[in-house]
């Protein structure tokens, strides 16, 4: 059964096509696997009752001779702060611990579209924001490679759903690794792609001018895949008029690397540690498959962590607003209503990281700080843009590499209390977000037997060329197995 679950997208797809596989009986044996093992693992917060019935629809279609899609039959999961109708959409959050989502989000119903059909949400770190998956309101997923560690986060639910074959694929949201680092701690592939080349319809807003929908896969191809159905410009959305053609994500997956210069993120690869010797190993692999390895020196990297988190604070304070308890939050007591005992109730529905992002958020941009800190941000922002630019343009390169988190998976509880450390492990991955290219994790090594995924940046707009890298990284990677049996 397992082994019919791991499926690639496209084999799945016209297995379902051509009769040999049936969707209703595959999505009936994931939703065994997820009562089987996510009560130790908690990807799910909520499941789509629709799903079996949706499933058994693509199989009355396959068998009239309808065209099912790409993606057809395939379960997909979806980090619970995207919208998919009729679904509740809480971003793990108490605020939002009775919202059901009026619509689909567009990636959502372009994956529909496609073909895939949605299994349920998945846990997160509440509104976004956090590393490990402990901050959800619901409780913490745990590691399907060793449960008494974190999945990564925020989208720590979709990953934990991908590795333990308890979809097919999935959507998490990355601000500033979101998507990254839960692939990197689960050993599956994640990709940030280019601002704007995803719809954020329908996304609930943390930080919008730098995040983005991407998606969760156990392979590069299966990422391209889901990319040319989410992918493309939006009519709700006009940060994707620029976004470029909306499919060819898989064009350059054959291409291999010969001919290419890939940068080495000197800075970010630390050899006295595992994790930086594994970063070398893969920088080693690529030049053996052809490419031209360069170190590289951002000189300004270092104000990347703090530039983000100023940003993302002070929009997240803004995004976060509506959170008034009025139109959202507002659930009348069972003894009606009363004042006093509805503000007290009110005041605990958003969990301790967001409270101190919202203090930030406030402060910032504050009159008297802004030239202190928001506007200083903005201008670490536009050198870190331009030192990368000029970086990628006098060395040709077509992408740079650096471990995508410096650490492999900890335990649960580890880091949680000091959130300086927390925000230090976004350190390689925040620089994508902050420039708008493209990034993507890819499974690596086991690092004492938990893995570690490297990361690739793009030039901006060039993800297809971007997963080409990735596809050649992956084929070079240690066989690491599945982690739950
Ligand atoms: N850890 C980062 C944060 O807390 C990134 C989160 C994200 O990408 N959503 O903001």
């Amino acid at each position: 059964m397992t082994a019919g679950l791991a499926l690639g997208l496209a084999e799945y797809a016209e297995g379902v096509r051509s009769g040999s596989v049936s969707a209703e009986e595959h999505m009936a044996s994931t939703l065994e696997r997820i009562a089987r093992h996510d009560g130790a693992l908690h990807a799910y917060v909520s499941l789509d009752p629709g799903a079996l019935e949706g499933a058994a629809r693509v199989d009355r279609d396959a068998r009239a001779g309808r065209d099912v899609g790409p993606l057809a039959g395939a379960p997909l999961a979806v980090k619970d702060n995207i919208c998919a109708l009729g679904c509740p959409t809480t971003c793990c959050s108490r605020m939002l611990g009775s919202y059901r989502s009026p619509y689909d989000a567009t990636a959502v119903s372009r994956l529909r579209g496609a073909g895939a059909i949605v299994v349920g949400k998945t846990n997160m770190d509440e509104f976004a924001m956090g590393i490990t998956t402990e901050f959800s309101a619901f409780g913490p997923s745990r590691n399907p490679w060793d449960t008494a560690r974190v999945p990564g986060g925020s989208s720590g639910g979709s990953a934990v759903a991908v590795s333990a074959l308890e979809c097919a694929a999935a959507l998490g949201s990355d601000t500033g690794g979101s998507v990254r680092n839960p692939a990197s701690f689960c050993s599956i592939v994640g990709l940030k792609p280019t601002y704007g080349r995803v719809s954020r319809h329908g996304l609930v807003s943390y930080a919008n001018s730098i995040e983005q929908i991407g998606p969760m896969a156990r392979s590069v191809r299966d990422a391209a895949m889901l990319m040319d159905a989410i992918a493309g410009p939006d009519p709700m959305d006009d940060t994707t008029r620029l976004a470029g053609p909306a499919g060819g994500h898989a064009a350059h997956l054959g291409d291999g690397v010969e001919g290419l210069t890939v940068g080495v993120d000197a800075r970010a690869v630390d050899e006295t540690t595992p994790v930086g010797r594994a970063a070398r190993r893969a920088a080693g692999a690529l030049e053996s498959l052809g490419a031209s390895v360069v170190d590289v020196d951002l000189a300004h990297e270092g104000l990347s962590v703090a530039a983000y988190y100023v940003i993302t604070a002070a929009e997240a304070g803004s995004n976060l607003a509506r959170y008034d308890n009025i139109r959202y939050g507002y659930e009348m007591p069972a003894d009606g209503y009363e004042h006093g005992a509805y503000v007290t109730a009110a005041r605990s529905r958003l969990g301790p990281e967001v409270q101190r992002r919202m203090i930030l958020g406030g402060f910032v941009p504050s009159a008297g700080h802004a030239g202190q800190y928001y506007l200083k941000a903005l201008r670490a922002r536009d050198v870190l843009a331009s030192e990368a630019d000029s970086s990628f343009s006098s060395l040709g390169l077509s992408c740079l590499l650096s471990p995508t988190v410096p650490v492999p998976p900890f335990r649960l509880g580890e880091k949680i209390d000091d959130p300086v450390e927390l925000f230090r492990m976004d350190s390689n991955t925040v620089l994508a977000n902050l420039t708008g290219r493209p990034a993507v994790s890819v499974p690596f090594t086991l690092c004492g037997g938990l893995p570690v995924g490297m990361q690739l940046m793009g030039r901006a707009g060039e993800d297809a060329r971007l997963l080409g890298v990735a596809a050649a990284l992956e084929g070079a990677a240690d066989e690491m197995g599945v982690p739950v049996p």
